[in-house]
């Protein structure tokens, strides 16, 4: 950072700003609500081109206060590319405290109140964005003083235009810096980079047009390099180590293969000494009819009456079905196959009268 004293980095600082963001013109007489709108949408310090945005996103809404219940990514859409996102938040965030302060679209009541009254009412709602508060104060209230805004204190104390301390101090140290004829645009041009880059989490600093001449980006890109340079020899280690290790898996896979390659040939000579063939017989493969699997998947189909083939068995039951008489009409016949079994069970059950008279003589 190169050591130059405040109000000549103020002045650095301001002509890369006023590159990136515009110079702020004078501001054109219009109402104050438009007034916040038109702030949000500003993108190089012409009001034209956010007048132009305005009509653009205007044109899918019915009113001020649809607008401020749609959803943000809308209006991001609405407004194109030109605009980073975050822009439609801006818009909803704006309407919708005007609407809690006055319960209506309008900021008519805020500009009969005093500037100190007016600035403490700005501060104090909640959703405001901070650059529309100074704006309105600077065009509407005839502020004449650099507006102490969050954004425009924050990037003061990260450039080290002010010295640390106490709220009041710091806010003395940078209206000190600014005369009242470059307020408007060193407002301006603060309030964006807070807005868009010099955020108060995760600031980009890499994306910053001021990072040569701020000593809270140049000690944050150092950080940033020193944690790349690791990260990049971690990365390099693990390449590394995967890749001896890759290595070592190979030489191992290679003495493997010789060691059984070796050991073949040793069996082979041994073989041959002992004239045992090591030629394995040929055995027949058997073939194996592959089973037709039905495929899964396939839709079912009706098979067509040509191909059903009827059960043999149930057809034949069905023919002695139909030639059998029923049983109570027939009379009982007895097959001789069934008479000498009777016989037999008879003879078995009485002996006859010759073969007891025997029996009683002997
Ligand atoms: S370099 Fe970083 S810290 Fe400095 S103003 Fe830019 S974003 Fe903020």
């Amino acid at each position: 950072v190169p050591r130059i004293s405040s109000s000549g980095r103020l002045k650095a600082i301001l002509t890369l700003l006023e590159e990136r963001y515009g110079k702020r013109e004078a501001f054109k007489p219009r109402p104050p609500v438009e007034r916040a709108l038109i702030t949000i949408l500003l993108k190089d310090g012409k009001e034209r081109s956010a007048e132009n945005a305005m009509r653009r996103i205007r044109r899918g809404f019915v009113d001020l206060n649809e607008m401020r219940v749609a959803d943000p990514s809308e209006l991001d859409t609405a407004l194109g590319r030109s605009y980073p996102p975050g822009v439609g938040q801006l818009v909803c965030d704006a309407l919708t405290a005007i609407f809690n302060y006055s319960q209506s679209m309008d900021l008519e009541a805020l500009l009969e109140l005093d500037v100190t009254k007016a600035e403490t009412v700005l501060r104090r709602m909640g959703r405001m964005p901070s650059r529309v508060a100074g704006e309105l104060l600077l065009a509407e209230l005839h502020y004449g003083k650099l507006p102490a805004t969050h954004g425009v204190l924050r990037v003061a104390k990260r450039v080290k235009l002010v010295r640390p301390g106490s709220m009041d101090s710091q806010v003395r140290s940078i209206r000190r810096l600014v005369s009242a004829k470059m307020t408007t645009r060193t407002y301006h041009a603060m309030e964006m980079l807070a807005e868009r880059v010099c955020t108060p989490k995760d600031y980009d600093c890499r994306a910053c047009s001021i990072s040569e001449h701020c000593p809270t980006g140049q000690e944050t890109l150092k950080k940033l390099a020193i944690q790349e340079e690791k990260e990049r020899k971690a990365r390099e280690a693990e390449e590394e180590r995967l890749r001896v290790t890759r290595d070592r898996d190979r030489r191992q896979r290679a003495k493997k293969r010789a060691a059984t390659a070796r050991l073949k040939k040793q069996i082979q000579a041994r073989s041959k000494k002992l004239k045992i063939s090591t030629v394995k017989p040929k055995t027949k493969r058997r073939s194996k009819a592959k089973a037709a699997v039905p495929k899964t998947g396939t839709k079912m189909r009706q098979a067509p009456s040509t191909e059903v083939k009827p059960d043999r068995t149930k057809r034949k039951t069905r023919r002695r079905k139909t030639t059998s008489t029923p049983k109570t009409a027939t009379p009982k016949t007895t097959t001789p196959k069934a008479a000498t079994s009777k016989k037999t069970r008879a003879s078995k059950a009485k002996p006859t009268r010759k073969k007891a008279a025997s029996s009683r003589k002997k």
